[in-house]
């Protein structure tokens, strides 16, 4: 069987698909699983061995046989907890072929082979009967295919189908119901992740604004869902408008309908204020009653006490088509439509309540294009004034009337500034068809006819692609100014002039537990998928760095930044590969977790972006990072702690190494 990867290469700006063999085994899909967070996830895993023994109890009660079904098994942890509960039998369905074969050696080392059956097929595709997979339908049905936004792994579809064909009539369900719960709030930092703001240049004639087109304006933006760690965004960056209130409820034990539908709430406005954003969350009742409660409610909703940490589960940002005016005391209703994975919202005012024919299920779709090319984050740093501000700076430093500027990036407003800080009169509406020309046409393809016979004074760049993962795979800003070489003047001033990469040793407060080994959870041994993950890891690439935005991550600094290697964008790119070595030391007490990695473009001798560390805030080493990028974390496989060592200043050294013919950098480390 051969299976296709998706990977960016940098040095080409492009996606590119290879093709794996068998022994490939999905290590790259393992490594950077959810799995480890989910059996570290105590408040998850308690909570459903709670439901699961009340299940098989109510069950053995009417005097029936237990008979489970586990939907999506992954290790098998809740079909062991079933088997320890007293259930009769399980049968543990799992699609993803590697983990089904972990499933069976774990179940296996557990001593639960003679109760489970791994059954390796989507559930759709199970079949029952004496010569079926399973004899019988079950009388219990347990599942975990929950993500963020409850239905978005496709828990509903699975749902009615085991209802109709796997599960029998008034079965048990864990968990027993779930329910979706939202909060209106108008906030401009996530409202930023939406829509182009006016951007305002001070040009020395005066300061001119940069408006979206009314296209962008008024487009819905894109369904995908917005999932962020909500309990890192601090209060005074939103303003609630809103009770929380119960949006939906579905129960599992009872038939689950997918098809399209929709759910309308009447709020109360408690402030005035724009309504920008739903924000939602859900929670799971393991039992009946509800005492069993799981919810993902953020901090201002439960004491922060009750905060379980975990990343496979977060809370959703979504914003409405258009921001609405709510004054306080109003009446509005909230409408959640949903289709059988995701979900969106519409918010409309008390008066226009007798519409309710407008059912409107199509779920949004761009109509201006920019939420296509630009993703939540782009818009946020498109939006950052401070940051418009240096490439303002540094272009008023290199233009003069006559430059020929390039640019290269994704859907870059470098062309619109610098063509405004050069225009000699104002231009309104951004009437620019005629000042910017684009060209079709890849770096190393372009001739001196797209360039009219003129040579390029000024190459601009953020540098951003879209295809970038990692923070150096924007070098390919590098190998494109090396393939237009040619088109270049000999004076050519190149924006950035450097970037610089800089790294950090720091313990994370919670971050480290996504790759870190499990042991045992709940009683059961699940080393199997700790040396699978670890195999994985130590996989080719899958052991290098991998790219996460630290503003949602709260980790401490335990050496100060280094610079460790720089990149000069006047000159071309290199044959040879570019190393450093070096070594960090450890300056604060903590567990070193790993290496944080991140970027700065020297956009002039003496204006940088940064787009890493922003600050360390205290003498604890709290960081701040730069909240639309992210950088690159380098897990340690072995942890050192340094408050057991007491008498040496420890250090970490390191080995990084840039090799320009794939434009990665690997690196090496020794605590
Ligand atoms: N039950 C485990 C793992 C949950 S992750 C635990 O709680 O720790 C969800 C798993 O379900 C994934 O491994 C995914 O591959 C699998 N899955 C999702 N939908 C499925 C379906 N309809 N049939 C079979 N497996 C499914």
């Amino acid at each position: 069987m051969k299976t296709f990867c998706g990977r960016a290469n940098p040095t080409t700006g492009a996606m590119e698909w290879l093709e794996e063999d068998e022994s490939y085994d999905y290590h790259q899909e393992i490594a950077r699983s959810r799995y480890a967070d989910m059996l570290h996830d105590k408040d998850r895993n308690v909570k459903y061995y709670q439901g699961i023994r009340a299940a098989v109890s109510r069950v053995k009660e009417r005097g029936e046989k237990a008979i489970v079904l586990d939907i999506g098994t992954g290790t098998g942890l809740l079909s062991m907890m079933a088997a320890s509960a007293g259930a009769d039998f399980c049968y543990a369905v799992e699609v993803f072929r590697p983990m089904a074969n972990a499933a069976v050696k774990i179940v296996e080392k557990n001593g639960f082979s003679d109760k489970i059956k791994v059954i390796n097929k989507h559930s759709t595709e199970v079949t029952v009967g004496p010569d079926g997979d399973m004899q019988c339908r079950a009388n219990i049905l347990v599942t975990e295919l929950f993500d963020t936004e409850l239905i978005g792994e496709g828990a509903l579809p699975t749902y009615e189908h085991a209802h109709k064909h796997l599960v029998q009539e008034g079965c048990e369900a864990v968990p027993h119901r779930a329910t979706v719960y939202v909060q209106l709030v108008e906030s401009r930092r996530m409202w930023s992740w939406n829509k182009l703001f006016p951007v305002r240049v001070e040009a020395e004639d005066g300061e001119k604004i940069i408006v979206s087109p009314s296209e962008m304006e008024n487009c819905p933006g894109v369904p995908s869902v917005c999932d962020i760690q909500l309990n890192q965004m601090p209060s005074s960056d939103f303003t609630i408008l809103s009770d929380v209130v119960t949006m939906f409820s579905v129960d599992f034990s009872k038939p689950v309908r997918s098809a399209s539908t929709c759910y309308r709430v009447q709020l109360e406005a408690i402030k005035s204020g724009k309504a920008q954003i739903v924000l939602s969350w859900w929670d799971i009742d393991m039992d009946p009653s509800g005492k069993i409660n799981c919810t993902m409610a953020p901090y201002w909703v439960k004491p922060t006490s009750a905060l379980q940490w975990r990343d496979h589960w977060m809370q959703c940002v979504y914003f409405l088509p258009n921001e609405e005016a709510v004054s306080q005391g109003e009446n509005v209703y909230l409408t959640a439509y949903r289709d059988e994975y995701s979900l969106w919202y519409k918010l409309q005012k008390a008066r226009e309540e007798e519409n309710k024919a407008d059912v409107r299920v199509e779920s949004p779709v761009c109509r201006c294009q920019a939420h296509l090319l630009w993703n939540r984050p782009r818009f946020g740093e498109l939006n950052d004034q401070n940051r418009t501000c240096q490439y303002i700076k540094s272009l008023v430093k290199v233009l003069k009337t006559d430059s020929v500027c390039l640019c290269i990036s994704d859907g870059s407003l470098l062309p619109v500034l610098a063509h405004y800080l050069g225009a000699k009169q104002f231009l309104k509406a951004n009437h620019l068809e005629d000042k910017i020309k684009i060209l079709e046409a890849r770096p190393e393809s372009l001739t001196s006819s797209h360039l009219e016979d003129k040579k390029i004074s000024v190459l601009l760049g953020e540098p951003f692609f879209t295809t970038s993962l990692l923070p150096w795979h924007n070098l390919y800003f590098w190998y494109a100014r090396t393939a237009v070489t040619m088109h270049l003047a000999s004076d050519v001033t190149v924006l950035p002039q450097s970037a610089s990469l800089h790294m950090m040793i720091v313990e994370f407060q919670d971050l480290w537990r996504i790759r870190s080994p499990c042991g045992t959870c709940e009683g059961f041994d699940v080393r199997t998928m700790d040396d699978m993950i670890k195999n994985s890891l130590n996989f080719r690439e899958s052991k290098e760095a991998e790219p996460h935005p630290l503003w949602e991550y709260p980790c401490k600094s335990l050496s100060d930044p280094q610079e460790v290697l720089t990149f000069d964008f006047r000159r071309t790119v290199p044959q040879h590969c570019l190393s450093a070595e070096g070594s960090l030391n450890l300056l604060r007490k903590g567990k070193s977790h790993g290496a944080v990695l991140w970027m700065e473009y020297h956009l002039t001798a003496d204006i940088s972006v940064n787009t890493g560390l922003t600050q360390i805030s205290n003498d604890k080493g709290n960081c701040e990072w730069n909240p639309h990028c992210k950088q690159a974390v380098y897990f340690f496989s072995s942890v050192i702690d340094s408050e057991t060592q007491t008498d040496l200043p420890s250090a970490v050294t390191y080995t990084i190494n840039f090799d320009p013919k794939t434009g990665e950098i690997t690196m090496d480390f020794k605590l």
